[in-house]
């Protein structure tokens, strides 16, 4: 699908009718002033309360405005995949839709994607002032761990509003609650990714979808993305290397043990260290060919879903005309 628009807007919505006016205003008086020609792309993220009501009545006054209503609640992440595969844009910008992110920071986004950055991601810089211990804190860790763990720095992973040259988000693939993750992943395929500060505002109406839980499923999920950021392709490295290290340690011991029996007759039968030895071999042989499978799983993978192992930025080559 050629992209026949300069702007997409995605916007996952999940029970947020007492703010969907509001942030289709915003948005369209946002995008006016980029004169530039944009569609919104509303996700219907299977809300309970009146949003679809009011999602179609939003809809209904603007032909600009393009609705995907999900069979059920799949969450952020899902809804965000929806948005960006019926994207139509050449760039594609994300953001919440309770108003916590200002529409009026889209030009900047813009602006820079059009200088020339794949990637740029919005950076909530006078979020949490008040709130030190319970919230500043605990951000700063998680985006510290993150940024430490994938190896790409920001600030502020949490934040949804971000802009993405179309070839960037086409090329990946998001699952569990991964949207966060998309600069890591992105990086990957080797992207310019830039922060900017951008505005933010509290939530006035309607709640947070998320609670403590969330804490524990983003780590799960930032165990995903580092395993598949650094193995995926070559599972055997990871898992051979413990495996043969562990098998060398029960090697060693093993010959120990046998030279303590067979040369000093040291019985061995009661040795801790026996026991050690073998698991410490059973372990590794098992490491080796779990390894072993996981190479042919990512051939399995990569072949069946016809995903490459690299990323083409762009082709120069004359017509076919011009070579004969
Ligand atoms: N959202 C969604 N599906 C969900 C949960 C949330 O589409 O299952 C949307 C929600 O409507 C909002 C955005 O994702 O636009 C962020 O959600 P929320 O404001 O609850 O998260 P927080 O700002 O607390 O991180
Ligand atoms: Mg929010």
């Amino acid at each position: 699908m050629k992209p026949t628009i300069a702007l997409s807007i995605v916007v996952p919505v999940y029970n947020e009718e007492k703010n969907l006016h509001r942030l289709h205003e915003e948005i369209t008086s946002a995008c006016r002033k980029l004169d530039r020609t944009y569609e919104i792309i509303l996700v219907d993220d299977g809300s309970r309360d009146g949003s679809l009501g009011v999602l179609r009545s939003i809809q209904a006054s603007d032909p600009r405005v393009r609705i995907f209503r999900l069979r059920k609640n799949f969450g952020q992440t899902a809804a965000l995949s929806a948005g960006f595969d019926n994207a139509r844009g050449e760039i594609i910008v994300t953001l919440d839709s309770d108003l916590e992110n200002d529409p009026n920071d889209i030009g900047l986004l813009v602006a820079k994607i059009e200088e020339g950055c794949d990637l740029v991601c919005g950076w909530r810089k006078d979020r949490w002032k008040k709130h030190f211990f319970s919230r500043r804190l605990p951000s700063l860790t998680a985006n510290w761990l993150i940024s430490h763990i994938t190896k790409v720095r920001l600030r502020d992973y949490g934040c949804t509003l971000k802009a993405f040259r179309r070839e960037v988000i086409q090329n990946i693939k998001l699952y569990g609650e991964m949207h966060r993750f998309i600069p890591a992943i992105a990086a990957t395929i080797g992207v310019t990714i830039t922060e900017v500060p951008v505005n933010f505002r509290p939530r006035i109406h309607g709640k947070s979808k998320y609670g403590i839980s969330r804490s524990i499923r983003v780590f799960l999920d930032l165990l995903t993305v580092k395993f598949l950021l650094s193995y995926s392709t070559r599972p055997l490295q990871i898992f051979g290397l413990m495996g043969l290290i562990s098998g060398a340690a029960g090697v060693i011991i093993g010959l120990v043990l046998s030279y303590q029996r067979l040369f000093m007759q040291v019985g061995i039968g009661n040795r801790p260290l026996l026991l050690l030895a073998i698991l410490l071999m059973v372990v590794g042989f098992q490491f080796v060919t779990m390894g072993l499978l996981g190479e042919i799983m990512v051939r399995a993978y990569h072949e069946s879903s016809e995903k490459r192992i690299y990323v083409v930025r762009e082709v120069i080559e004359s017509e076919p005309s011009e070579t004969e």
